[in-house]
């Protein structure tokens, strides 16, 4: 049986600026995303029928406790390859094989990236030979995430998050991952945003110059400073008990944190390489968070390996 394999990235966004609610029920977004290397891989087998199926395997130790991954059509991965399999008119059907390393549901976007990594193996199974921009066309029917997880790099993100544009950063940040036992929902950190909100006008988010500046320099520092989300409030309000993750990072020396995405995974900015393990295993050692997981970015987009 043939089978292709993409390897896919996690994504982190450095700021996540959230404007008012749409009539469309999305949130208009202002981020800077990062693909880091804490990836899920897909692989795709051959069949000989025409079932698009799905199993998850997770990898490390087995130690962290996982969310449930759907096992039939509302698992991304498979409603990727339907999408794909509609707009080429193939009448193949394939078996998914997910190895999963990124949190789920813990807002680094697992879920899309699994997405984004069957777009690309079904491609190359099925031989529909979609241009990139049509990959990203279907990406982004699929989820806000999902055409910069076939992107990677280091990106702005407009629209709500699927407007992908490439921004200059320079050198490498090295990043550990306090993850939690339990995910949070996306949707209700968004309605916790919105109770926050309720009285305010929201403005139209916007991404800081100094972070942009941080990046083009290449420096990590200035980085730690300019993190910002403005998720991380209401996923704090969900989740109070995230502060003491903030607090053994700053005992530690973190250039900085911040709550990824909508949470509940928060990201510590190290100096380098070295500084992320020290930051790793006070992490563990303080019994703050179920696991610390250590990752560099940038890092490519969904590709085939
Ligand atoms: P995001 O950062 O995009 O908001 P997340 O990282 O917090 O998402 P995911 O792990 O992507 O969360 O899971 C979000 C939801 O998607 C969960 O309810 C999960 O059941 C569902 N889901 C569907 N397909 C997958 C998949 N392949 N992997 C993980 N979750 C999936």
């Amino acid at each position: 049986m043939r089978t292709t394999t993409a390897r896919v990235p996690a994504k982190i966004n450095l700021c996540l600026g959230v404007g008012p609610r749409r009539d469309d029920g999305y949130h208009p977004l202002a981020t800077v995303y990062q693909a880091v290397d804490l990836c899920d891989e897909v692989r795709a087998t051959e069949v000989d029928d025409d079932a698009v199926t799905v199993r998850t395997l997770f990898a490390g130790d087995g130690t962290r406790e996982q969310a449930p991954v759907p096992t039939g059509p509302d698992n991304l991965a498979v409603r990727a390859a339907l999408a794909l399999r509609d707009a080429y008119a193939v009448d193949a059907g394939v078996s998914l094989a997910i190895r999963k390393a990124i949190p789920v549901m813990g807002g680094m976007a697992g879920g899309s990236a699994d997405a984004a990594a069957a777009l690309v193996a079904c491609d190359a199974l099925w031989g529909t030979q979609a241009t990139r921009r049509e990959l990203e066309e279907i990406a982004a029917k699929l989820g806000s995430d999902v055409p910069f997880l076939l992107h990677g790099g280091t990106a702005l993100g407009g629209g709500r998050g699927e407007e992908v544009s490439p921004v200059l950063a320079r050198g490498r940040f090295h990043w550990v991952f306090a993850i939690a036992d339990h995910g949070l929902s996306t949707a209700q950190v968004y309605g916790e945003y919105d109770v926050l909100h309720a009285d305010t006008p929201l403005p139209m988010p916007e991404v800081p110059q100094e972070l942009l500046t941080a990046l083009a320099s290449g420096d990590a520092a200035a980085l730690g400073r300019a993190l910002s989300n403005d998720l991380q409030a209401p996923a704090l309000r969900l989740r109070p008990e995230l502060q003491q993750v903030f607090d053994v990072a700053e005992e530690g020396d973190a250039l900085g944190a911040l709550v990824s995405g909508s949470g509940p995974t928060v990201m510590v900015l190290a100096e380098d390489a070295v500084h992320s393990e020290e930051l790793a295993r006070l992490l563990l050692a303080s019994g703050v968070c179920a696991d610390a997981v250590q990752a560099s970015g940038p890092e490519a987009g969904a590709h085939l390996i």
